[in-house]
C-alpha cells in the first residue's frame, strides 16, 4: 500500500465516511481531528502521520498504533473507547469517542477532585489488570466526556520501552520527551540495571505529581520552562525534595497530602503499588463502577484450572494453560524463547532483549491446589544451581525472589516487556 501525504481541512472527507468539522491537536506522530458520519454522530478521529517517518519504522509504529487502538477496547467508563480503525492514503487512523470537555489543564481549581482523582486511579486499575501500564500519564491525556466524567487517553506507549526510548531521535523533536519528564519516576529517567521493567508504580509516580499540580498549581519538584532547569528537577525527585506545606493550604489538598506522599516516593518498592491501594485512602464517592471483572471465581471449588494470557508482548493473547501443562510436569520454566532453550512456556521476544533465557519457573503444589512462580531457573552450570534472571520477575508491582509468591486469578506477571495475566477458569 503506498502511503501518501494527508492535508486534510474542515469539510473534507476521512475514508469517505467522516467529514472533519475541526482539527483537536497534533502530536509528535499522530494528528486528532473532530470527525462526524452521515448519521451526525460526532467522533474524534486519530490519524497516524506514517508518511512523516523513515520508511524503516514505519511497521514498528504501525504496530503500536495498533496497540493504543486495541487498548482502548478495554472495557471501563474512564478510559477513552476506540470505537473503530481503518486507513486513509495509506496511514492508519482510530475512530474515539469525542470528550466534548477538553483536558484536565482547562479544569476550575474548584472542581471535585475527589471524584476525578478516583475517576482517574479507576482508569489505571482497568489499565494495569490488563497488563499495560499508561506511562504518559498527564493533564493533557485526560479528558472530560460530556457528563463530567474523567477518562484516560493517549495509549500510545503504554507498555512500550525500547521504543520510546529511540522516539526522541526519530523525528528530531526533543520537546515530544521533554513535555513528559515533569511526570516520569526516577527509574524511568535513568534506569538502573534490573529496571527494565516497566511496572503499574510508574504510573502511580506520575498520578502523584499531575495531582500535585491540579491542586496546587505547581509541579512538585520545582519549576520547569526549559531544559535547564531539568537537571534540578529530576534530583528533587530522585531525592523525595518537594514541597509538602502547598498541600496544606487546601481541604483538597489536604485530603490528597498522604496519598501523594505514597505516590511521590523516588523508590518505586516502596512506592503505593496500585491504584487500588491509592482509592483506599480516598473518602468513598457514589456512583464509581470498576467493571473489569476481577478474576476471582466466587467459588474456589468451582475452579478447574489456571491459565496465563499474554497481555503485552509480542504474542498477544496467547494463552498456556498451566492445568493441562502439569498433566506432563509440576515443575514448568518460562523463559525467552531460543536457539538452545527448552522451556515449557517459550516467550517470544525479537525487539527487545530482557527477558532471560532461562528467567522463572512456575510450581504446582498438589497438596494445596496452588501455582508458585521464583525467579530464576535450575541451571547445572551455575555455583548454587539456582540462576536468577537478569532483569527480575515481578508479580503486579512486587518483585518476587528466589523464596517465591502464591499465585492468584487476577495477578498480573511482569518479565522484561512481557506481561502475562493469570486466570482462573
Ligand atoms: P498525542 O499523542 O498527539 O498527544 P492525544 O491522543 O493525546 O495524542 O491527542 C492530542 C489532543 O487531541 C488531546 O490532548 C486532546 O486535546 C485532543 N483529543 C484527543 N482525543 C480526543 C477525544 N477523544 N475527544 C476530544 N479531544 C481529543
Ligand atoms: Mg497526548
Amino acid at each position: 500500500m503506498s502511503i501518501e501525504r494527508c492535508d486534510f481541512r474542515e469539510g473534507e472527507y476521512i475514508d469517505s465516511q467522516y467529514t472533519i468539522t475541526k482539527r483537536l491537536g497534533e502530536g509528535a506522530f499522530g494528528l486528532v481531528y473532530k470527525v462526524v458520519d452521515y448519521a451526525g454522530n460526532v467522533y474524534a478521529l486519530k490519524l497516524l502521520k506514517l508518511w512523516e517517518v523513515h520508511p524503516e519504522i514505519r511497521q514498528q509504529l504501525s504496530d503500536r498504533f495498533e496497540m493504543e487502538y486495541q487498548t482502548g477496547r478495554i472495557e471501563s467508563p474512564y478510559l477513552v473507547h476506540s470505537l473503530g480503525h481503518g486507513f486513509v492514503k495509506g496511514n492508519p487512523y482510530i475512530l474515539m469517542e469525542f470528550c466534548p470537555n477538553g483536558d484536565l489543564t482547562k479544569m476550575p481549581r474548584n472542581a471535585d477532585w475527589n471524584t476525578i482523582g478516583q475517576q482517574i486511579l479507576l482508569g489505571l486499575k482497568a489499565l494495569h489488570q490488563c497488563g499495560k501500564v499508561h506511562r504518559d500519564l498527564k493533564p493533557e491525556n485526560v479528558l472530560i466526556k460530556q457528563d463530567g466524567t474523567a477518562v484516560l487517553t493517549d495509549f500510545g506507549i503504554s507498555g512500550d520501552r525500547n521504543k520510546r526510548m529511540t522516539e526522541r531521535n526519530i523525528l528530531g523533536k526533543p520537546t515530544q520527551i521533554f513535555g513528559t519528564y515533569p511526570y516520569m519516576p526516577p527509574e524511568q529517567v535513568q534506569p538502573k540495571r534490573g529496571d527494565a521493567t516497566v511496572l503499574p508504580t510508574t504510573d502511580i509516580f506520575s498520578y502523584g505529581v499531575m495531582m500535585y499540580q491540579l491542586l496546587t498549581g505547581y509541579l512538585p519538584f520545582g519549576p520547569l520552562n526549559d531544559e535547564n532547569e531539568l537537571v534540578l528537577y529530576l534530583k528533587n525527585a530522585r531525592e523525595g525534595n518537594w514541597n509538602r506545606n502547598a498541600l496544606t493550604m487546601s481541604s483538597y489538598g489536604l485530603m490528597f497530602k498522604k496519598l501523594i506522599e505514597g505516590c511521590l516516593e523516588p523508590d518505586f518498592k516502596h512506592r503505593l503499588q496500585s491504584a487500588d491501594e491509592a482509592l483506599q485512602m480516598l473518602p468513598p464517592v457514589n456512583n464509581l463502577f470498576s467493571s473489569i471483572r476481577d478474576f476471582v471465581p466466587l467459588d474456589p471449588s468451582q475452579v478447574r484450572g489456571l491459565l496465563l494470557r499474554i497481555m503485552q508482548g509480542e504474542e498477544y493473547g496467547r494463552t498456556y494453560d498451566l492445568t493441562q501443562l502439569a498433566t506432563r510436569s509440576y515443575m514448568l520454566t518460562m523463559g525467552r524463547q531460543d536457539l538452545g532453550t527448552n522451556n515449557a512456556i517459550p516467550i517470544v521476544e525479537n525487539q527487545s532483549c530482557y527477558v532471560s533465557r532461562k528467567h522463572c519457573t512456575l510450581e504446582y503444589d498438589d497438596q494445596a491446589n496452588v501455582w508458585f512462580i521464583r525467579d530464576g531457573q535450575w541451571d547445572r552450570n551455575s555455583t548454587g544451581g539456582w540462576k536468577r534472571s537478569t532483569n527480575g520477575t515481578y508479580v503486579n508491582s512486587k518483585e518476587v525472589d528466589q523464596n517465591g509468591y502464591y499465585l492468584q486469578a487476577g495477578d498480573i506477571i511482569s518479565i522484561g516487556d512481557t506481561k502475562l495475566r493469570v486466570e482462573a477458569y
